[in-house]
């Protein structure tokens, strides 16, 4: 069988020959599996594609991808799923926060009969209190507005079944929230719980703003709660304006409150503010999702390919281990 190993990576310079080193030594001592290592170059601006390229030159188990710029880690590994002729396919990243170790257990579950298998976060080295938090809450946060079951505390670090991947790949959309994405798919899933060490070297790519865009993706792509909650908000100030009218008239009418001139000021002030904040929040709430359609009926292709180095190689090396398997391509 052929095991294909995704690795995405944007400016990873000062880690990518540890991480080949230590993925290598992983999969050298596979007995049982064939091997390709598709690095994803997502547009970096440091010397990671000419490494990259180097180390693609001395070993024919290596593929290359490098896309035209930086297209983000969810789009990046999905170019490497496309590319990647595996019957298995591992995704992990550049910095060794996952430990390549770990593959084989994986994919020893696999052969037991699961279809995906993914790496639980029993534990975060090296992370600040503040991402530890905020993704403590998020992973719990998705997965109760959401519809489909996503578990907490998985990254993208997993094996996936041909089956799946090939799911994923007819999956159209352009929001892609892989984590989730993976558990809508459904087959047989299992966790695999493991310890997430600090980064090798080098910084995080995913900035405050880029966590907060991404959560946004996750819960926006997976529920429409937040659309159900304006509603809702909608419906409980119409409870409270027909009080309010009630008592406006009958005061009008009747003057049963004996509500002096000049006094109702500050309630009325209060109410169209605080109305008109709910209604630009709302507003905003439906920009979100409508925004995202924009995007989903432009129907742009995800990425685009600069370089393919040592795509040929491998699957020369497959064709000669193996039988050729048919494969529908999936296009977007
Ligand atoms: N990455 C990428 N494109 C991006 C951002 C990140 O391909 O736009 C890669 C990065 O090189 C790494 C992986 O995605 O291999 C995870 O990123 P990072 O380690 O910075 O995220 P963190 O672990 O801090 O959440
Ligand atoms: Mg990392």
């Amino acid at each position: 069988m052929l095991l294909s190993i995704i690795v995405p990576c944007f400016n990873e310079e000062p880690v990518v020959r540890d991480s080949y080193r230590r993925l290598s030594q992983v999969l050298q001592n596979l007995t049982d599996a064939d091997y390709e290592l598709i690095f994803v170059d997502d547009g970096s601006t440091d010397d990671t594609f000419n490494i990259l390229a180097e180390i693609q030159n001395g070993d024919r188990h290596v593929g290359v991808l490098r896309l035209s710029r930086n297209f983000g880690h969810q789009v990046a590994f999905t170019a490497g799923l496309e590319a990647a002729a595996g019957d298995a396919v591992v995704i992990i990243d550049a910095d060794l926060q996952d430990p390549p170790e770990l593959i084989p257990e994986m994919l020893r579950l696999w052969r037991e009969g699961n279809h995906v298998v993914y790496g639980n976060r029993i534990s975060r080295e090296g992370e600040s209190r503040f991402k530890l938090i905020t993704a403590k809450i998020f992973y719990r946060l998705i997965n109760r507005l959401s519809e489909t079951e996503i578990p907490v505390d998985t990254g993208d670090f997993r094996l996936m079944d041909r089956r799946v991947v090939e799911v994923l790949l007819a999956m159209p959309e352009r929001g892609r929230f892989m984590r989730g994405m993976v558990s809508w798919v459904g087959f047989r899933q299992i966790a695999i719980p493991y310890k997430r060490e600090p980064r090798l070297a080098g910084r995080s790519k995913y900035p405050l703003l880029k966590m907060i865009q991404f959560a946004m993706d996750g819960i926006i792509s997976f529920s429409v709660l937040p659309l159900r909650l304006v509603t809702m908000t909608g419906f409980l100030t119409i409870c409270l304006a027909i009080v309010g009218i009630i008592f406006a008239v009958v005061d009008r009418v009747f003057g049963l409150y004996d509500l002096r001139l000049g006094r109702g000021w500050a309630s009325l002030y209060v109410a169209v503010l605080f109305l008109g904040g709910v209604q630009l929040l709302s507003l905003g709430m439906i920009g979100e999702y409508l925004g995202r359609i924009y995007t989903e009926v432009k129907r742009r292709p995800l990425y685009a390919v600069q370089e393919r180095l040592g795509f040929a190689a491998t699957r020369e090396t497959r064709s000669a281990s193996e039988p050729a398997r048919t494969r529908a391509k999936t296009t977007f």
